[in-house]
């Protein structure tokens, strides 16, 4: 039998504010556990909520940035249950009056777009965590009441590929809104992924599982892949799937029943009377949309337009914001049509530096007038790349300029021919093997013996001068 999957993902974002959803105590991660509580956050009788105004813009922002309704009159509602990290018993959050609703994201696959609906954008607050060591369970609270978007998509999604799209597009987009720093090692970013299965061309959706407890992409693509195969098996033989709550096994790899799906009318839903219901203004709406900035989808078809790069190139220049802002402000200062060789300076030895410090471009501290230059120098002929390489790695580590460092260390390059007439006179002595292939109309054989003269003039003879100077001389021979 052919099943056509149907995936639909909510995902709970931590929203980057300095002081939790309804209290002033503090967002920061880990801390003292149980120190970052106060009376409102720890549930006690008579403390009454106050809504951060930030989270609340930021909601707002993301909203509009997802292209949903943002909803003229929204209210917040208590969500009952008992679980032993939120002391309350219930968690706020929105039900029937979400602040938005439908908007869409686009996802860029090989074969072109897909829009996948967004169904819903809502507030509320995080639960604290749990840990469990050997025979005791500890609760911490720091985390209780910190503010959190909650991110459902339509049922859409129809592969484990475009699931994964979707998560990458959507934290890109949350980056880039500056409004949460999306760490999913951290918490910050968590989704549950709800899949089912239908036949071939039937228009009613299956009975659906919902996979709970995923902190990586990895993850998520695993656990949905495992899901479907797991449930294909069991309609192929005719049985029903129950639809329920799984979680993922990371070190079995697959999912085990968590509990069977509770329903809406389970939480016992009710408006939370310490919160009035809220009118969101016109002005309100304004001024989110002027906070956004330009989007990833808008950034990467505006560099490939003005830059000439090819997708690929901008995709990687453009992961973050702040990279693509300091490659922006490297290609107007290098102020020539074809950008191309800067591009390749930053994807290249910028970014690997970048990567064994674990950070972006920005943490390299490389202005990029001390960039041009060192390009320059390359172009001029003044050094070779292999230099300007150990030169950046120098620039980074001292925070000299290139010039600098290129007369310190005795870099510039070597094209004098006397100098390098005398090494390549050696090289030809000391590689008789590659000098017959070369002879022979192995026409690659003067690479090698290319290489040698680098090697002696420890990368500073300049490639191009050696190897006229070496075809010049195994002509006359
Ligand atoms: P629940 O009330 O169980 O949370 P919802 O209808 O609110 O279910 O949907 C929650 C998420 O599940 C949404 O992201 C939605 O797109 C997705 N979803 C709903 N029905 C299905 C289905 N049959 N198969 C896959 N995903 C689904
Ligand atoms: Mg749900
Ligand atoms: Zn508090």
């Amino acid at each position: 039998m052919k099943y056509e999957t149907v995936i639909g993902l909510e995902v709970h974002v931590q929203l980057d504010t300095k002081t939790k959803a309804f209290c002033g105590c503090s967002t920061d991660f880990g801390g003292q556990p149980n120190t970052r509580t106060c009376p409102v956050c720890l549930g006690f009788p008579g403390s009454l909520p106050v809504m951060n105004k930030t989270a609340f813009a930021y909601a707002i922002k993301v909203a509009l940035a997802l292209n949903c309704k943002v909803q003229e009159y929204t209210k917040f509602d208590r969500k009952n249950y008992f679980y032993p990290d939120l002391p309350k018993a219930y968690q706020i959050s929105q039900y029937d009056l979400p602040l938005s609703r439908d908007g869409f994201l686009d996802i860029h696959m090989d074969d072109g777009p897909k829009r996948i609906g967004i169904r819903r954008v809502h507030m509320e607050e995080d639960a604290g965590k749990l840990i469990h060591a050997e025979d005791v369970s500890l609760v911490d609270f720091n985390r209780t009441g910190i503010p959190l978007l909650e991110i459902v998509s339509e049922p859409d999604i129809s592969s484990v590929q475009e699931a994964y799209e979707y998560l990458v597009e959507l934290k890109s987009l949350l980056e880039y809104l500056d409004v949460s720093d999306c760490d999913m090692e951290k918490g910050s970013l968590r989704c549950d992924a709800n899949v089912s299965l239908r036949q071939e061309g039937l228009k009613t959706l299956g009975v659906k599982v919902e996979l709970k407890n995923m902190n990586s992409f990895k993850g998520v693509r695993e656990a949905l892949s495992f899901e479907i195969e797991r449930q294909g098996n069991l309609l192929d033989v005719g049985k029903p799937i129950v639809q329920e709550t799984r979680l993922w096994d990371t070190g079995k790899l697959q999912t085990f029943s968590m509990r069977t799906k509770e329903e809406a009318q389970d939480y016992r839903y009710f408006p939370e009377p310490d919160l009035p219901p809220f009118i969101i203004s016109a002005r309100e709406i304004e001024e989110a949309k002027a906070a956004i900035p330009e989007l990833p989808r808008q950034k990467l078809v505006r560099f490939m337009r003005d830059y000439g790069l090819t997708q690929r190139d901008v995709k990687i220049l453009i992961a973050s914001r702040e990279d693509a802002d300091y490659a922006e402000e490297c290609f107007k200062a290098y102020a020539r049509p074809d950008v191309k060789p800067i591009a390749n300076w930053l994807i290249g030895p910028l970014l690997s530096e970048a990567n064994t410090r674990n950070g972006g471009l920005r943490v390299l501290k490389v202005s990029k007038d001390d960039l041009l230059e060192l390009v320059s120098f390359v172009e001029k002929g003044q050094i070779s790349y292999l230099s300007a390489k150990s030169v950046l790695t120098e620039m980074i580590d001292t925070r000299k300029a290139p010039g600098a460092i290129i007369k310190e260390k005795n870099l510039a390059q070597v094209s004098d021919s006397e100098s390098l007439n005398a090494i390549a006179d050696d090289v030809i002595k000391e590689n008789l093997k590659s000098v017959n292939d070369y002879k022979q109309g192995k026409a690659g054989a003067i690479m090698f013996l290319v290489g040698q003269v680098m090697k002696k003039s420890q990368g500073k003879a300049n490639p191009k001068a050696v190897q006229e100077i070496l075809k010049r001389r195994l002509s006359d021979a």
